[in-house]
């Protein structure tokens, strides 16, 4: 992770947070985590290419508050993690296996994952429709 001057959060990147914590949370989130999503602000950004941020937050052990999959505009999948220090949203984690550089259009939970993939046609818009 390289520090940055702090930038507010994108919204493409609020909509991957929101998303992974709405439908892939390991743990309940509470609903003004939520609406502050969009308040967070970004310190550090990952230098390999992938889009892992890390936002302004206090000191203190990381735990994962979601863990779940998500999808490419083309399709290809990506892990997504999001992790919090003190009940505050520290990390967002884009495992890029492909080393695409993008964020995910979607994100669900590793069931719903598993679900669609049982499904012949892959249609990644399927995980908004079926909330
Ligand atoms: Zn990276």
């Amino acid at each position: 992770m390289k520090t940055i001057v702090p930038r507010a959060i994108t919204a493409e990147e609020a909509a991957v947070v929101k998303q992974a914590l709405l439908r892939a949370a390991q743990t309940p989130v509470p609903a003004d985590t939520i609406q502050f999503i969009d308040s967070l602000r970004v310190t550090a950004e990952c230098e390999c290419g992938c889009r892992s941020v890390e936002f302004e937050c206090s000191e203190g052990l990381e735990n994962r508050w979601a863990d779940g999959v998500g999808y490419l505009q083309t399709g290809e999948r990506v892990d997504v993690l999001v992790w919090e220090r003190n009940g505050h949203v520290s990390s967002l984690e884009i495992v890029d296996h492909l080393g695409a550089g993008k964020l995910p259009v979607s994100v669900c939970s590793w069931e719903e994952a598993g679900k669609m993939l049982s499904n012949s046609s892959f249609d990644p818009d399927a995980t908004r429709r079926s909330t």
